[in-house]
């Protein structure tokens, strides 16, 4: 039996001291007492692309980098550099690792699975110390017997090895990893991890059964919709008047569209507390805000305590996670507007997106609010920062720019305030910095003030309180030029066929690792 140069306890010494676990997303982990037999393959774009291999064996994984990946290829003898072991916390790890850190670049799940051999005790860390590894791999993409042998101990440097492929009834000649580039966790390439990492569940719309089946409720009812019992109530209510000579809103139209846009709108109020605007009486009539959870919801609905709430403060928000969430939010609300926070539960004080509105005044008029969306776009451009424009529903537009994680509310605002101070200047006469409106002369406001932990937007896809129902939507950059673009150009009625057809600019956005630049 070979001589284990490290113990269980210190194996993962190496794998901590290269990494910062505050800025990193991935594991620190510690040595697991069990000793699983998984094995993962994980595609690495860091500086350079390559394949981590992982065994699991004595508590950890022990790693080779792969620059040209496992392949089934009997033929192929692939370099593997053995590097540090890795916590066994690391086998499902899929996300963006900051660029700076060590190994900094996207990674995936790229197969995934157990290892065996034919051997009934075998010690395959005593085989890593040996040079000399036979083991069978169990994965959705890889099987069969690979082979890693020690080529060398290059002085100071990592061990250099050969992985193969023995030729069993797994080989495939020719079989190459690259093309089969998805992710066998999420399904996702790696472009799409580094585009957002934050992974989001998906949720269905309701079935036309459930649709004709709140269609067919009187005044009130109990309707079940993916699985939950919602008691709905004053169904033929008006809470919209019809525009421009359309029927009427009622509140049944209202919950029906919230059930149909849930897989749209879900994506940006998932894991975060929500403020209600809230006009149960309606569109024409007075609203209020709540913030508070209701007591009255029902036990599946999520809520979240503030746990820095000053006491006088809201303590508990509801978080909609769901599509009969939403559907119930709209029976309870009326009219309802939907304000999501800027920031997570998880993490209240960390935004995710910077903010910047669009705020018109009474003698802007829209055409002004594109020249500003415009000049805005441009300054985007320049600086090489995504981001992508809403329409409000209401007068104005809206551009939403998604953060890394880390950035806080103070850093956000005062990019913002920054980058709209420096477009303000260009056109002074459209724009006013006066806090107090009537101080404003009727000038827009570009306002970095809703950069703060519970101050809200509409969310994407909200219906704002006027006739018709119009709703917030995300545009194109390029529709900003469309000369029939109106920032209530859609309403409830007709947003879902926009949507089935050109889909969510915004979507793309949500999660991205995004640095702001100096300003
Ligand atoms: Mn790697």
């Amino acid at each position: 039996m070979a001589t284990r140069t490290s113990t269980r306890s210190d194996r993962l010494a190496a794998y901590r001291a290269k990494r910062d676990f505050e800025v990193t997303p991935e594991p620190a982990g510690r040595p697991s007492p069990e000793d699983g037999q998984r094995f993962v393959v994980q595609r690495h774009r860091a500086s350079r692309l390559h394949y981590d291999l992982r065994l699991e064996a004595d508590g950890v994984l022990i790693s080779w980098a792969v620059p040209k990946g496992p392949t089934l290829d009997p033929k192929a003898r692939r370099l593997a550099v053995h590097v540090e072991d890795h916590p066994v916390d690391y086998y499902d790890f899929e996300g963006v690792i900051p660029a700076g850190e060590y190994g900094g670049g996207d990674v995936i799940v790229w197969d995934w699975g157990t290892w065996s051999t034919d051997e009934t005790s075998f010690d395959l860390a005593a085989a890593v110390e040996a040079g000399d590894v036979h083991v069978d791999l169990h994965g959705q993409k890889l099987a069969g017997r690979f082979v890693l042998v020690r080529r060398d101990d290059k002085d100071g440097g990592k061990e250099q090895w050969l992985l193969l492929h023995k030729d069993d009834d797994h080989a495939e000649p020719g079989w190459d990893p690259e093309e089969h580039p998805l992710s066998v966790k999420s399904g996702r390439t790696n472009d799409e991890v580094a585009a957002a990492p934050l992974e989001l569940p998906t949720w269905e719309p309701p079935t036309d059964d459930e649709l004709a089946a709140l269609a067919d409720l009187g005044r009130e009812g109990t309707w079940t919709f993916q699985g939950r019992e919602l008691r709905v109530t004053n169904l033929d209510k008006v809470l919209y008047p019809g525009r421009d000579g359309e029927p009427d809103v009622t509140k049944r139209e209202v919950i029906a569209y919230h059930a149909a846009v849930a897989p749209w709108m879900l994506p940006y109020l998932h894991g975060r507390p929500v403020n209600l605007h809230r006009l149960p009486g309606g569109s024409e009539k007075k609203g209020f805000w709540q913030k508070a959870h209701p007591d009255h919801a029902p036990d599946w609905m999520a809520r979240w305590r503030y746990e820095d709430a000053d006491p006088d403060e809201t303590q508990w928000y509801t978080v909609i996670d769901s599509p009969p969430a939403l559907a119930w939010t709209a029976n309870h609300g009326g009219a309802v507007e939907i304000h999501p926070w800027t920031s997570t539960a998880e993490h209240p004080h960390q935004p995710t997106w910077a903010l910047i509105d669009l705020d018109p005044g009474e003698e802007t008029d829209w055409d002004d609010v594109v020249v500003l969306a415009k000049l805005h776009r441009t300054a985007l451009e320049h600086l090489d920062v995504s981001g992508a424009a809403k329409v409000t529903g209401k007068r104005g537009i809206q551009i939403w720019i998604p953060v890394a994680d880390g950035y806080t509310f103070d850093d956000t605002r005062a990019w913002v305030e920054r980058l709209s101070r420096m477009i303000g200047q260009t056109v002074p006469d459209l724009v006013s910095w006066e806090w107090e409106k009537a101080r404003r002369k009727g000038r827009a406001r570009l306002d970095y003030t809703q950069n703060a932990i519970n101050k809200t937007l509409v969310v994407p896809f909200g219906a704002r309180p006027a006739s018709g129902a119009p709703v917030s939507v995300p545009i194109e950059w390029d529709e900003l030029d469309d000369p029939d673009l109106r920032p209530d150009r859609w309403t409830i009625r007709t947003v879902l066929e926009r949507l089935a057809s050109v889909g969510d600019p915004l979507r793309s956005l949500i999660g991205r690792q995004q640095r702001l630049p100096e300003l």
